[in-house]
């Protein structure tokens, strides 16, 4: 059966929402491209127009909070009048849930459609056949749901963690060996070149190390995580707690109130596991023991708030610099470095009092700057001669784009009314170019608003003297709060440590210029 275009007088193309959803089980990962491409063919052969497109990445199709909402929303709200999916089983596999939300999308005249199962929802034929699809996705639902269930029995049966996965300080052997293509017994043997490594660890934790040197001390030795990346201060905590190089298994509590979930989680108990212990019980129990007395003890008094704050970078990495303090002094350091290590970053170290002092020698000078610049023509708006040529430009354009949606509404009542004047493929041949170069104004339409928008120095000036006239009766928050008005970022340099620090002030306004002539790099 093939699917009819609905009969539209007016030979106007149904404004249609794409819904494109990625599932997270592995037996249908669809790539979104791919189920785009379908619904796209779908459109055309339908006479559909995706006006626009929902996109769920990750997530399962018995989740309720998904953004199908946001489409059902958008018919509710009139945008469109359909909503289109690559499989039906997109739109959900709970009864309950499609139940409910095709109630919705129906109760407004909508209508749901798959691009690739011919289900026609406007004939009884088509609804039973979607109503069949549905039942077959719910049903999957079910079976991979007690799939697991099984699997996670079998699992505990045997003292293997819920999740088969590699651990720090063990080789993993899967229940399946890829080399030998057989089934084997699962099981974790101690790895012997980390054994050594891992004792280390909890007893230089027991001699008052931190978990931040303990990450540093594992990068330095090139040891990485079991995915290969940098030790941070997070994932040797979360390491050691779990408790697994003293031979144990973390099963999450029943009564967690969050229920069942995924994702880190505090609510569990330790069980033996089957695999063999690389510490032995009395350094686990002593490890707790000073885990407990740490975590009481009260953090470190709260670090100082500073006129520079969330603007500083290092400008070796370009991540982040933060507030640390040394001698009692506030400054700036490479936060990838703080928590990687030197395997993370050379780093930097930025007195505050020097950083500030540059910004606001900085400030004067804009002041100075923008003030003797030599004024840029304005236009009769008052605006200056950039943006006032991209509003020119974008009313040409616009102009244009109307003319093309109105030629595109003519062609197709044309080819509607008279199909002998349209050849096979003519309509569509025209059709296309068209909608090409309506596509192609868009797109222009959206840059040249860019360019309105963009900020320009001189807008800056009132808030410049402001904050320099005012500086000494504002908090350190306030002035916080007028620079990240004005600057994008502070970038700081130091070739040599211990050595002098450059410090790089870039404004908004000249940071929005560099992000705009990147994107024009991009699209050329
Ligand atoms: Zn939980
Ligand atoms: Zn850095």
């Amino acid at each position: 059966m093939e699917v009819q275009p609905p009969a539209d007088t007016f030979g106007e193309l149904i404004p249609a929402i794409g819904y494109i959803r990625v599932s997270t089980w592995k037996e249908e990962k669809i790539s979104p491209e791919l189920q785009r491409t379908s619904i796209e063919d779908w459109a055309k052969r339908t006479r559909r127009r995706i006006v626009q497109w929902v996109i769920d990445l990750d997530a399962t199709g018995t989740n309720f909070h998904r953004k199908i909402m946001k489409a059902i929303a958008a018919i509710e709200g009139g945008i469109a009048k359909e909503i289109a999916v690559w499989k039906f089983s997109r739109f959900g596999r709970s009864r309950h849930g499609v139940a409910i939300n095709l109630t919705r999308v129906e109760k407004v005249g909508g209508q749901l459609y798959s691009a690739t199962e011919d289900a026609d929802p406007r004939t009884a034929t088509g609804r039973f056949t979607r109503g069949v699809l549905f039942e077959v996705a719910a049903f999957e639902a079910d079976r991979i749901g007690e799939q697991w269930k099984e699997a996670h029995d079998y699992r505990r049966n045997a003292q293997l963690p819920a999740m088969g996965k590699p651990r720090f300080g063990y080789i993993w052997h899967k229940r399946y060996d890829p080399e030998t293509g057989a089934l084997q017994q699962e099981r974790y043997e101690i790895d012997p070149e980390l054994r050594d490594v891992v004792v280390e660890l909890y007893a230089r934790y027991l001699n008052g190390t931190g978990f931040k040197p303990l990450a540093v001390w594992l990068n330095s030795l090139g040891c990485t995580t079991t995915r290969g990346g940098l030790w941070g201060q997070g994932g040797i905590r979360y390491y050691m707690d779990s408790g697994f190089a003293a031979g144990l298994l973390r099963v999450h509590r029943e009564d967690c109130p969050r229920g069942k979930h995924q994702g880190q989680c505090s609510y569990y108990r330790l069980v033996p596991g089957a695999h063999e212990a690389i510490i032995s019980d009395e350094t686990w129990k002593e490890y707790q023991t000073r885990r407990k007395a740490v975590a009481a003890t009260p953090p470190r008094s709260r670090l100082p708030s500073t006129e520079v704050t969330g603007l500083t970078r290092c400008g070796q990495c370009s991540g982040a610099a933060t507030v640390a303090r040394s001698r009692n002094k506030p400054g700036f350091r490479c936060a990838r470095r703080t928590e990687y290590g030197d395997a993370g970053c050379v780093g930097v170290w930025a007195r505050g009092a020097d950083v500030v002092a540059e910004v606001r020698k900085w400030l004067r000078r804009v002041a100075h700057e923008i003030d003797n610049a030599p004024s840029t023509p304005l236009d009769s708006n008052g605006r200056n001669d950039d943006r006032a040529r991209a509003a020119r430009e974008r009313a040409r354009a616009q102009a244009e784009h109307a003319k093309i949606e109105a030629s595109l509404t003519r062609l197709a009542v044309d080819a509607a009314k008279n199909p002998d004047k349209y050849p096979q493929g003519v309509f569509e041949a025209a059709r296309d170019e068209l909608v090409a170069e309506r596509d192609q104004l868009s797109e222009r339409i959206s840059a040249l608003v860019e360019v309105e928008e963009m900020p320009e120095a001189e807008d800056y000036l009132p808030l410049v003297v402001g904050v320099l006239d005012e500086w000494e009766t504002l908090t350190v928050a306030e002035r916080n709060l007028i620079l990240r008005k004005l600057i994008g970022r502070i970038a700081l340099q130091q070739p040599k440590r211990p050595g002098p620090v450059t410090v790089e002030i870039i404004p908004v306004w000249k940071e929005a210029r560099k992000l705009d002539q990147g994107r024009y790099a991009a699209m050329a």
